[in-house]
Parts: C-alpha cells; sequence; structure tokens
C-alpha cells in the first residue's frame, strides 16, 4: 500500500533530499561539511528574513524552545505566554522549569489571543522580561496576529518577543527583522521537509544583550556556546550530519521556489482543504486557522477510531488526531511542506471515501468538485 503522510511533522521528504542523506557520510570538521553549513547559514537567514545569524541545533524543535527560555530568562523574572493548546501550554512548563514566573493567558482551543489581552498583561506587569508566543499553534490549527503583537508590544515595553515558528516557518509569512520579532525558532520535520532532528533558532540585538546577563543554568544548550562555534564556522559538538546535508537541498529548493510564493502556495493548499471540507459538511475547530494545518471536528455520531482505521488501512493516508480534551473529537489534515494541489484534492477524496465507508451522509463528490474549483478560479 502507498503511504501517505498528513501529519504536522513529520511531514514528506522530497526524493532530491532522500537521495542527498543516502550518500555516504562525511565528516563535520571537513571542507566539504563547513562549505555546506557556510550555504545552510546563508539560506535559514532568507528563510527567517533575518539579517541575524540562524543556529542550528541538534534537538528535535523544543531544544530550540528550551534554549530561548534558559539562555533568555534568569529565576524570579517574569514572563508571559499564551496557552491556546499543547504547544502554547509548553511554554508554561519550560518557564516555570527554569525558574521563571509565567504569567498565562489562557485561550480556548482554536482562538488566537488578541494583542490587546497581551499588552492587558505587560501593564499589570511592566516588569516582564519576555512574551512567550506560538505563531501556528498546532494542536488545533490556529494563528496568532505576531507582527500586531510585536508591534504593539513594543510600543509600550521593553519585553523580548519570542514565537515558536515550528509550524509557521516555511509556510506562512514571517518577517523577523521587519516585524521587530526578537527570537524565531523552529525544527526540522515541519515546512523544512526533513527529518526530525534539528532545531533552529535566530535572536534580534535585543535578545543577544539579554543573554550576555542572564545567569540560569545550561551546557548543552548554550546559546554562547553555540555563538562562539558559530562565529567561526563551526557547531559546539557533534552535528546531524545526514540532517543537515538534507537541509541544504531542503533550504536550496525553498529559495529556488522563492519564500513568498512558499507561503502562497501553503495559503492555497489551506484554503482548498478548508473549502472542501466545509463542502462535506465538516465544521472546522479554528477562528483563525493556520495555513499549516487544518483541525476538523469529527461529524457527530462517527466513532474517530472507525475513520482513522479506515482512512489509514484502506487508503494509506495518516492524519493526525485529537490531543488532550479534543482526543476524537477533532483530526488534523496537515499542508505543511511538500505538497501541491493533487495531493490535496486526493486528501479530500480520501476523506469522502472513507466518510461513504463508515456511513455518513454527503453528496458525493461535494468535496472534491468544490476544492478543484477553488484551485481552478486561482490559478
Ligand atoms: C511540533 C511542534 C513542537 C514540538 O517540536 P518537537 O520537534 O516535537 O520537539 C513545538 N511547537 C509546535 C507549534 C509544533 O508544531
Amino acid at each position: 500500500m502507498k503511504k501517505r503522510l498528513f501529519t504536522p511533522g513529520p511531514t514528506p521528504i522530497p526524493e532530491d533530499i532522500m537521495l542527498a542523506m543516502a550518500k555516504p557520510i562525511i565528516h563535520h570538521r571537513n571542507p566539504e561539511f563547513k562549505e555546506i553549513l557556510k550555504d545552510v547559514n546563508e539560506n535559514l537567514k532568507y528563510l527567517f528574513q533575518t539579517s541575524q545569524p540562524v543556529f542550528t541545533l541538534t534537538s528535535s524543535g523544543t531544544g530550540a524552545m528550551e534554549s530561548s527560555v534558559c539562555n533568555i530568562l534568569n529565576e524570579g523574572e517574569k514572563a508571559i505566554y499564551v496557552n491556546g493548546g499543547k504547544f502554547g501550554a509548553r511554554w508554561g512548563g519550560l518557564i516555570n522549569t527554569f525558574g521563571g514566573i509565567p504569567i498565562e493567558i489562557k485561550k480556548e482551543w482554536g482562538t488566537p489571543p488578541d494583542a490587546d489581552e497581551i499588552i492587558k498583561q505587560i501593564k499589570n506587569h511592566p516588569d516582564t522580561k519576555a512574551v512567550y508566543l506560538t505563531h501556528s499553534e498546532t494542536a488545533s490549527g490556529t494563528v496568532t496576529a505576531v507582527k500586531e503583537i510585536a508591534k504593539k508590544v513594543r510600543e509600550i515595553s521593553e519585553a523580548l518577543i519570542v514565537v515558536d515558528g515550528i509550524t509557521s516557518i516555511g509556510a506562512m509569512e514571517m518577517r523577523m527583522d521587519e516585524w521587530g520579532v526578537d527570537v524565531v525558532l523552529t525544527g526540522s520535520q515541519k515546512g523544512l521537509m526533513i527529518p526530525p532532528g534539528l532545531a533552529f533558532i535566530a535572536l534580534s540585538e535585543r535578545a543577544w544583550k539579554k543573554v550576555e546577563i542572564t545567569k540560569n543554568k545550561n551546557f548543552y544548550f548554550s546559546l554562547q556556546r553555540t555563538k562562539k562555534a558559530f562565529d567561526s564556522g563551526d557547531t559546539p559538538w557533534t552535528p546531524a550530519i545526514t540532517l543537515v546535508i538534507g537541509l541544504n537541498e531542503a533550504l536550496k529548493m525553498i529559495h529556488a521556489e522563492g519564500i513568498e510564493n512558499v507561503w502562497a502556495r501553503h495559503s492555497k493548499l489551506a484554503e482548498g482543504i478548508r473549502v472542501g471540507c466545509k463542502a462535506l459538511g465538516l465544521e472546522l475547530l479554528s477562528k483563525n486557522p493556520s495555513n499549516a494545518i487544518t483541525a476538523v471536528y469529527v461529524p457527530e455520531g462517527i466513532d474517530f477510531q472507525k475513520f482513522n482505521d479506515a482512512l489509514k488501512y484502506d487508503f494509506g493516508v495518516t492524519v493526525a488526531g485529537g490531543q488532550d480534551h479534543l482526543k476524537g473529537k477533532i483530526f488534523r489534515i496537515s499542508h505543511l511542506g511538500y505538497y501541491d494541489e493533487i495531493d490535496m484534492v486526493g486528501m479530500i477524496s480520501a476523506l469522502e471515501m472513507t466518510l461513504t465507508k463508515i456511513g455518513h451522509k454527503y453528496i458525493p463528490g461535494s468535496g472534491v468538485r468544490a476544492i478543484q474549483n477553488y484551485f481552478n478560479q486561482h490559478v
């Protein structure tokens, strides 16, 4: 059976990337690898839309999240974070772990924070050192208005803006420098289309000043150590060589397509999926849906397990389920990374055939017709 992955990490890997990673391994202190690292570092800046260095860490995305807390926040310092899903909640866990004082803004899953709520908390806590946001909350498929929030926060506060861009980088507009975002981070197995194992983080000059005076504990994730190695074209520890080689290919692909075109493609594919789902009478969870992932309610009276099994075992399609209180209540379709229109039409078609199989009522062909019409009208 042909397997098709529609999950928000890992995401499908293009053939050229797989082939590059299949070659015999090289040593990371060789000039050959240093050349690759140089190209990677340049293209990462383009991806993040920053002139600052973007560091490649050997860990999953959470490693970059951890480094953005333990290098920036001292024990006893306040940080605001938005908990509107599993990944936003992770900020709270990290701030707590490193002895910071978390100030939580809790949101219903699917509802993004508005800038005024964050401003209100900053006014309540003027000594706040950082605001931790999740650009695309993967648990609910919801986008936070990072640009607007960063602008408003900067008007009244010195607090650093830290953004988990793990499912937004390479999918949705992010202009780190122009938007005045201080820290942006992501992981490899999402928009970058390579296997899990790398994380990336970039810091503004303001953020660096804070790193230099932060005394919290860190070692492996020390950004000062990382920067020192980076400045001499190196990495502090053994890098995941194979993944960096794959990354080089992925970044070349993104560069060749053009970052704005990558964002536009994600926007179109996401809207196609939303249009297709709605035409099937399916309800979407998010009030401000992400272009990386679409969270869809499991129709009334349908058993999620049966639905998921049919999708997976009859059609080879893997989607993600719901997490925590939404387990069994939603499913999440990823359109992040290496996808095109035909993948999306196929996804809606698989959804239709699965719904037919488990007895959900809808007009056959309505989803496929809707997504095709949408794509035909938006060439
Ligand atoms: C996947 C994801 C993470 C976690 O990344 P890991 O690679 O599993 O450590 C964090 N935040 C968001 C928004 C994600 O989608």
